[in-house]
């Protein structure tokens, strides 16, 4: 397959070196929220760019990475009160696993060592974040480099039966982590998820009860829960944190992607007080959290947040976005009875179809006949980056596209699956 070089971009839209444009339909891989060259961002950066680019930030700070922290404290659940840089989402997951494993270390829990996991679930390729994942593709070649997680079914509601909603699905599936609780909790720092949308594990969804009674039996159990919001964090889900829907505030909360409109590399990780004060000691004690990247909170990308959070704060992006999910969801209902579609889901501007054979047996097509791949080319020649995982056809769009783009892109993608299931 060729790549594309692509030598500008402007809103929503790619350009290529033969003039080619392309509606960008999955946010540059999730991160593009308000368009390429925003206005307000491309401001801020060349702000900040003539005062001061980036510093060590240990032993020293500056205002950008003062002022995010704080606003981003005042966004998140309550309970949030302390921020830890990094500059990616895999990064923001090894802190989050050190930092809760070195907690029960520092506050006399030795032997919690272990993680609890969702199957399908997706949290980052290095090697910690890759071993709490649960996708083959990914992790397979690697396996006997990974620690072992716990793993529990999850509460994926494309596996529910006939029948069966998706509150009363996720309700059900929530027993297969109670009882793993109850029988592991002594050697768990944390469990980890993917708050509402399995993204990676092909867009899967599950109900906010999930996260209510995980919260719930974290607590009673004695144990961390880490809030990867990487993907679904700021705006996607429908609330500026997916977390909201469950009224939950997590022990740890992941934040990448969206956090900087997807203009530069940067994470942020969420904790407690009470998290923070059993690591702050007397130095002799030697109860520190040592983990330092040398970009870690660097100057241009926290900049950069702030100019997202500007944009949260004097644009209505969620009430515009409910009503672009709605519209996707109109568009989407067309193929409710289309033969060759399994299921239709969608979780604020997260859509997603699958491709069956048959809509009635969820037998996926072989992986190897590239179904989702024909349906890739054929949106680009039409103009419309997609990137279908497996036989999944997902739409993830910056928040910044009009209901006439969005039918652009539906019709694209309508014509893509009929292609592709020819
Ligand atoms: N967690 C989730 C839920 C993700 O979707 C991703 C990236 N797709 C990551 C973590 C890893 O982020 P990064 O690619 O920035 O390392």
């Amino acid at each position: 397959m060729q790549l594309i070089p692509i030598r500008s971009a402007k809103g929503a839209y790619l350009t290529d070196y033969d003039d080619r444009v392309y509606l960008d339909a999955i946010s540059s891989w999730w991160v593009n929220i308000f368009g390429h060259q925003n206005p307000t961002i491309n401001a801020a950066i060349i702000d900040q760019l003539q005062k001061l680019e980036h510093v060590i930030l240990a032993g020293f700070s500056h205002e950008p990475a003062i002022e995010l922290a704080e606003r981003l404290v005042q966004l998140t659940p309550p309970g949030l009160d302390k921020v830890f840089y990094a500059d990616n989402g895999s990064s923001a997951i090894e802190v989050a696993m050190k930092m809760s494993f070195h907690y029960w270390q520092n506050t006399g829990h030795p032997k919690r060592t272990r993680y609890i996991n969702l199957s399908n679930s997706y949290h980052g390729e290095t090697i910690g974040a890759l071993a709490v994942g649960d996708v083959a593709l990914y992790k397979e070649t690697y396996e006997p480099l990974l620690l072992k997680p716990i793993t529990v079914p999850s509460p994926d509601c494309y596996l529910r039966e006939e029948g069966v909603d998706w509150e009363q699905h996720s309700r059900q599936m929530f027993e297969h982590m109670e009882q793993t609780l109850a029988k592991h909790s002594g050697e768990v720092c944390a469990v980890i998820i993917e708050p509402l949308v399995q993204c990676a594990g092909n867009m899967r969804m599950y109900h906010p009860v999930y996260l209510e009674l995980l919260s719930d039996a974290c607590k009673r159990h004695n144990v961390h829960l880490i809030a990867d919001e990487v993907a679904v964090g700021f705006a996607r889900t429908g609330t500026l944190f997916a977390c909201e829907q469950a009224n939950i505030s997590p022990d740890f909360m992941c934040l990448s992607k969206g956090l900087t409109g997807g203009y530069l590399p940067l994470s942020a990780v969420l904790t407690s007080n009470q998290v923070y004060e059993a690591f702050y000691d007397r130095y002799e004690n030697l109860t520190a959290f040592l983990h330092s990247h040398s970009y870690t909170g660097n100057a241009l990308a926290c900049r950069t947040a702030v100019a997202v959070l500007d944009i949260f704060e004097q644009q209505p992006v969620l009430e515009t976005n409910a009503l672009t999910a709605a519209h996707m969801a109109r568009r989407l209902s067309e193929l409710e009875d289309h033969p060759h579609v399994g299921d239709i889901r969608q979780t604020g501007m997260i859509a997603a179809f699958e491709m069956v054979p048959d809509r009635r047996s969820k037998t996926p097509y072989p992986w190897q006949e590239r179904r989702g791949m024909r349906v890739y080319r054929h949106a680009l020649d039409a103009g419309i980056l997609l990137r279908p995982l497996a036989n999944t056809i997902y739409f993830m769009p910056p928040y910044i596209l009009s209901e006439h783009e969005i039918d652009r892109m539906m019709d694209v993608a309508i014509s893509g699956l009929n292609h592709a299931v020819s």
